[in-house]
Protein backbone atom coordinates (compact mmCIF):
# COMPACT_ATOMS: atom_id res chain seq x y z
CA UNK A 1 0.00 0.00 0.00
CA UNK A 2 2.97 1.87 0.62
CA UNK A 3 3.42 2.66 -3.12
CA UNK A 4 -0.26 4.20 -3.25
CA UNK A 5 0.72 7.06 -1.56
CA UNK A 6 1.88 10.39 -3.30
CA UNK A 7 4.51 11.52 -1.10
CA UNK A 8 4.80 15.21 -3.29
CA UNK A 9 0.74 15.79 -3.14
CA UNK A 10 1.59 18.32 -0.66
CA UNK A 11 2.17 22.03 -1.24
CA UNK A 12 2.17 24.25 1.60
CA UNK A 13 1.57 28.18 1.47
CA UNK A 14 0.17 30.47 3.96
CA UNK A 15 -0.84 33.95 4.16
CA UNK A 16 -2.39 36.30 7.00
CA UNK A 17 -5.04 34.06 8.87
CA UNK A 18 -7.71 36.77 8.66
CA UNK A 19 -7.71 36.83 4.78
CA UNK A 20 -7.90 33.02 5.40
CA UNK A 21 -11.17 32.90 7.30
CA UNK A 22 -12.53 35.51 4.69
CA UNK A 23 -11.25 32.94 1.54
CA UNK A 24 -13.49 30.15 3.92
CA UNK A 25 -16.51 32.07 3.65
CA UNK A 26 -15.99 33.32 0.21
CA UNK A 27 -15.75 29.57 -1.00
CA UNK A 28 -18.27 28.29 0.76
CA UNK A 29 -20.79 31.32 1.06
CA UNK A 30 -24.36 31.25 -0.54
CA UNK A 31 -26.30 33.92 -1.67
CA UNK A 32 -26.55 35.63 1.94
CA UNK A 33 -22.87 36.43 1.29
CA UNK A 34 -23.57 38.22 -1.74
CA UNK A 35 -25.22 41.14 0.58
CA UNK A 36 -21.48 41.28 2.64
CA UNK A 37 -19.76 41.44 -0.19
CA UNK A 38 -21.71 44.53 -1.88
CA UNK A 39 -21.85 46.19 2.20
CA UNK A 40 -17.69 45.59 2.10
CA UNK A 41 -17.06 46.94 -1.04
CA UNK A 42 -19.47 49.99 -0.47
CA UNK A 43 -17.33 50.66 2.47
CA UNK A 44 -13.97 50.62 0.59
CA UNK A 45 -13.03 47.14 0.01
CA UNK A 46 -11.35 46.89 -3.00
CA UNK A 47 -7.97 44.93 -3.92
CA UNK A 48 -8.61 42.96 -1.28
CA UNK A 49 -6.01 40.06 -3.12
CA UNK A 50 -2.79 42.87 -2.37
CA UNK A 51 -2.25 42.86 1.67
CA UNK A 52 -1.61 46.40 1.91
CA UNK A 53 -5.18 47.33 0.69
CA UNK A 54 -6.80 44.71 2.83
CA UNK A 55 -8.85 45.69 5.54
CA UNK A 56 -9.98 43.03 7.71
CA UNK A 57 -12.24 45.51 9.53
CA UNK A 58 -14.26 46.58 6.99
CA UNK A 59 -14.81 42.84 6.01
CA UNK A 60 -16.05 41.57 9.75
CA UNK A 61 -18.55 45.57 10.02
CA UNK A 62 -19.82 44.20 6.77
CA UNK A 63 -20.63 40.55 8.17
CA UNK A 64 -21.96 42.42 11.41
CA UNK A 65 -24.14 45.04 9.29
CA UNK A 66 -25.89 41.87 6.96
CA UNK A 67 -26.11 39.50 10.10
CA UNK A 68 -24.16 36.35 8.49
CA UNK A 69 -22.26 34.39 10.83
CA UNK A 70 -19.13 33.78 9.72
CA UNK A 71 -18.92 30.28 11.59
CA UNK A 72 -21.53 29.07 9.69
CA UNK A 73 -19.67 28.76 6.72
CA UNK A 74 -16.42 27.87 8.27
CA UNK A 75 -15.85 26.00 11.15
CA UNK A 76 -19.28 24.37 11.43
CA UNK A 77 -19.65 20.89 11.09
CA UNK A 78 -21.89 19.82 8.23
CA UNK A 79 -23.89 16.52 7.51
CA UNK A 80 -22.85 14.84 5.02
CA UNK A 81 -26.51 15.13 3.37
CA UNK A 82 -26.39 18.57 3.44
CA UNK A 83 -27.39 20.89 0.36
CA UNK A 84 -24.05 22.83 -0.79
CA UNK A 85 -25.03 26.28 -2.99
CA UNK A 86 -22.55 24.60 -5.84
CA UNK A 87 -24.13 21.34 -6.06
CA UNK A 88 -25.59 22.37 -9.51
CA UNK A 89 -22.29 22.13 -11.08
CA UNK A 90 -21.43 18.79 -12.33
CA UNK A 91 -17.58 18.56 -13.05
CA UNK A 92 -17.53 14.94 -13.49
CA UNK A 93 -16.57 13.97 -9.84
CA UNK A 94 -19.29 12.87 -7.91
CA UNK A 95 -20.59 14.19 -4.46
CA UNK A 96 -21.32 10.01 -3.96
CA UNK A 97 -17.49 9.86 -4.53
CA UNK A 98 -16.32 13.03 -2.21
CA UNK A 99 -18.23 11.47 0.27
CA UNK A 100 -16.86 7.91 0.14
CA UNK A 101 -12.79 9.67 0.56
CA UNK A 102 -14.44 11.76 3.40
CA UNK A 103 -15.22 8.48 4.81
CA UNK A 104 -11.72 6.58 3.90
CA UNK A 105 -10.43 9.62 5.12
CA UNK A 106 -11.88 10.10 8.26
CA UNK A 107 -11.26 5.89 8.82
CA UNK A 108 -7.25 6.54 7.57
CA UNK A 109 -7.67 4.56 4.33
CA UNK A 110 -5.90 5.51 1.23
CA UNK A 111 -6.91 5.02 -1.59
CA UNK A 112 -5.74 3.09 -4.67
CA UNK A 113 -3.54 5.48 -7.14
CA UNK A 114 -5.99 5.69 -10.03
CA UNK A 115 -3.27 3.73 -12.61
CA UNK A 116 -3.28 1.36 -10.07
CA UNK A 117 -6.83 0.83 -9.45
CA UNK A 118 -10.03 2.72 -11.04
CA UNK A 119 -12.26 4.26 -8.46
CA UNK A 120 -14.98 5.64 -10.28
CA UNK A 121 -14.64 9.02 -9.20
CA UNK A 122 -16.70 10.20 -12.30
CA UNK A 123 -13.88 12.49 -13.85
CA UNK A 124 -14.18 10.40 -16.86
CA UNK A 125 -17.51 12.25 -17.90
CA UNK A 126 -16.43 15.42 -18.97
CA UNK A 127 -13.08 13.41 -20.62
CA UNK A 128 -10.67 13.95 -17.62
CA UNK A 129 -8.91 12.09 -15.33
CA UNK A 130 -6.24 9.41 -15.88
CA UNK A 131 -8.18 6.90 -17.40
CA UNK A 132 -9.58 9.42 -20.22
CA UNK A 133 -5.91 10.13 -20.72
CA UNK A 134 -4.32 7.07 -21.21
CA UNK A 135 -7.43 5.91 -23.36
CA UNK A 136 -6.18 8.74 -25.91
S1 LIG B 1 -9.24 6.14 -13.11
FE1 LIG B 1 -10.48 7.86 -13.88
S2 LIG B 1 -12.59 7.46 -13.22
FE2 LIG B 1 -11.23 6.13 -12.07
S3 LIG B 1 -10.82 7.22 -10.17
FE3 LIG B 1 -9.17 7.74 -11.58
S4 LIG B 1 -9.77 9.59 -12.65
FE4 LIG B 1 -11.58 8.72 -11.65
Amino acid sequence: MKEMVNHKSLKYNWHEADLTVLEGVLARGDRRVAAVVEEAYRNGALYDSWSEHFHNEIWMKAFETCGVDIDFYTTRERSLDELFPWDFIDAGVSKDFLKREWNRAMAGEVTPNCRARCSACGAMKFGGGVCFESKN
